[in-house]
């Protein structure tokens, strides 16, 4: 019998995100993985916040789905360069993965790449892809108890991003309680309170983002 140590397909992982890294610094592009649950608003928000990019900023997409292209589909609508890809099972995006879709960009042509992760508040969390920022979304939809409940994805973010605000009024979502569990976990997080669909809270989002090219080789995973 054959045993793979998992411990050792994620050092195989975190090479390969490092050279993600490189060549993504090297071209200029700042990375940044998305995160959240399915139905958190990850799409809506991305369609909503290259609408908000000031001119000269050149976004591009990778979309991850186990199946079907709907969210592709979405960003070739709004005119965004976009790989789909297709992980037929897996449950998160890896550094492997994302190399292969790098192959198909011209990257001198990209400043900001999204990565949108497989919807998944877990296995997520233990995967570099190479990104500079990681960015997480929850939706005042999923309840407020979800940094307690799924740690590591709240320690290993950049910033959270509590997306459909519009909706808290009859959802029971206490914001200053994911606040203080995220400060707990992530002190150095950033929060961002966002209603895409109504456009609110949408360009501090970008501001920051936008300091995070500033700030690329500061962070490394
Ligand atoms: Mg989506
Ligand atoms: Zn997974």
């Amino acid at each position: 019998m054959k045993i793979v140590a998992a411990k050792s397909i994620l050092r195989a992982n975190d090479q390969l995100a490092e050279e993600n890294r490189r060549a993504l610094d090297a071209a200029g592009v700042l990375c940044v993985n998305l995160v959240g649950s399915p139905g958190a608003g990850k799409t809506t928000l991305l369609e909503v916040l290259f609408a908000r990019l000031p001119d000269g900023v050149r976004p591009a997409v990778i979309e991850g789905d186990i199946a079907g292209v709907i969210d592709a589909e979405r960003m070739q609508r709004i005119g965004v360069p976009v790989v789909q890809i297709n992980t037929e099972g897996a449950c998160h995006l890896d550094a492997n993965m994302i190399a292969a879709a790098l192959g198909q960009f011209d990257l001198a042509t990209i400043d900001l790449l999204v990565v949108e992760n497989v919807g998944n508040l877990v296995c997520t969390a233990g995967f570099d892809i190479g990104e500079r920022v990681r960015l997480l979304a929850l939706s005042t939809a999923e309840g407020d108890d979800k940094a307690v409940k799924y740690p590591a994805i709240f320690q290993g973010s950049d910033a959270l991003v509590i997306t459909k605000c519009d909706l808290q009024p009859m959802m029971n979502f206490d914001r200053a309680r994911i606040r203080q569990d995220l400060a707990r976990l992530n002190p150095q997080a950033e929060v961002f309170e966002v209603a895409a669909l109504r456009g609110e809270g949408i360009d501090p989002l970008v501001a920051w983002l936008l300091d995070r090219r500033g700030a690329r080789g500061s962070r490394g995973r």
